[in-house]
């Protein structure tokens, strides 16, 4: 298969654990006889320092000539006092909507040698497998009216939550897709007790499900869902939910894991003509200047995000499985980056993308 890839670094330990990311990529490659394809762009501060926006128009063009993008982080604490929209975290907005992803998906997984990390009981975390897709491209952060009004007796603040019917069914199928090739298993949050827009969001759900007859379907409201996530958390196999609560409980999932360095993240579009899915992979992690230039963040969100490439964008269960497997050996011999806590010495960024590489 031909790997067509642009690999956008960014700023501070983005650039260091994205540098191990595509280190695995290639072994990957090598290993299963793909042809691959990489460029790299520029996004974020770095973007700024040499062209002066941090989305230059040349990434733009990178990136919709790629079939995927494996992204590290942005952000830069020279630009802190910026505004918005002249700051390094603007790449982020410009890639996303250039490529047009519309679902964000955060594997959550439980790692035996990190049980001890999660703030959870081991019995409640160990097994923990899931998906929460959240639809990223609508809803409250979007919706119009908005504002802060100060033209009447006191102040006054305003969003809208706003879903068409084809928003949420894109992102319902996606959720239905995914189920469909792991436990079969859906559970669709809302808030359909209060709000009109879960209210749709359950209509187009429960019609689509009709599609998918081999995916077992649950509906639970949003506040019930951010108790169960950490009462039983092994009951979820694929959660699917609007923008809003998508952001919040896939943080609140992201503790599940131990460390915020072990988080991948993927954000998918649309399906091209040559059957390769559009998708955006991250680390969840930001840029970390505290720790940045260093050799010692974690890279397995980064590794984790390739992982999730190989799966989503192209459809490589086997070699996705592969770099997940990987990561576990590593990480049950204890060959780890500080933020894990290992006994011994810490390892460091290189030495565990090393160790990642030999292990595949
Ligand atoms: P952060 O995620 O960069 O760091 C939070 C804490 O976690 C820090 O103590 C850091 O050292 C630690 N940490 C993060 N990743 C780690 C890793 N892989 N290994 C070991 N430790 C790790 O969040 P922040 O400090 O709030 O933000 C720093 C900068 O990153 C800001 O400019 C912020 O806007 C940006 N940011 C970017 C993204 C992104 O690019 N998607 C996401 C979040 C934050």
């Amino acid at each position: 298969m031909n790997l067509n890839i642009l690999v956008l670094p960014g700023d501070g330990i983005g650039t260091e654990v994205t540098g191990e990311a595509v280190r695995v990529l290639r072994v990957v490659a090598e290993k299963w006889k793909h042809q691959l394809t990489l460029r790299e762009g520029l996004l974020g501060g770095i973007a700024i320092h040499k062209t002066g926006t941090p989305f230059p128009s040349d990434t733009e063009k990178l990136a919709l000539e790629a079939d995927a993008v494996l992204m590290g982080a942005v952000g830069l604490p020279e630009f802190d006092e910026w505004p918005p929209e002249k700051r390094p975290e603007r790449g982020l907005l410009g890639i996303r909507k250039t490529i047009g992803v519309y679902a964000n998906l955060r594997p959550v997984r439980s790692y035996k040698a990190l049980l001890e990390s999660s703030p959870l009981k081991n019995h409640l975390v160990d097994g923990v497998d899931m998906i929460i897709v959240r639809e990223l491209n609508s809803g409250i952060y979007y919706g119009t009216p908005r504002g802060i009004y100060e033209d009447g007796p006191e102040p006054r603040a305003v969003n809208t939550m706003a879903y068409t019917w084809s928003e949420i069914e894109r992102v319902t199928r996606m959720g239905f897709e995914l189920a469909r090739k792991r436990r079969k298993k859906l559970t669709s949050v809302d808030k359909s007790n209060v709000l009109e827009t879960s209210q749709l969001w359950r209509r187009v759900v429960v019609e689509i499900a009709k599609e998918y007859p081999d995916v077992a379907l649950d509906h639970l409201l949003v506040d019930n869902c951010a108790m169960q996530l950490v009462l039983s958390p092994k009951r979820f196999d694929v959660l699917v939910t609007e923008n809003m609560f998508g952001d919040i409980l896939s943080d609140e999932g992201a503790i599940l894991a131990g460390s915020i360095g072990m988080l991948p993240s993927a954000s998918i579009g649309a399906k091209k003509p040559n059957g390769v899915w559009t998708g955006l992979y991250e680390p969840v992690h930001g840029s970390a200047p505290d720790i940045a230039g260093q050799n010692k963040a974690n890279p397995f969100g980064a590794i984790g995000s390739v992982a999730a490439l190989l799966e989503y964008s192209f459809g490589l269960n086997e070699e996705a499985a592969a770099v997940n497997r990987a990561m576990e050996q590593v990480l049950a011999s204890g060959r780890v980056t500080a933020d894990l806590k290992p006994a011994g010495t810490p390892a460091t960024t290189e030495q565990v993308g090393e160790a990642v590489c030999q292990a595949i």
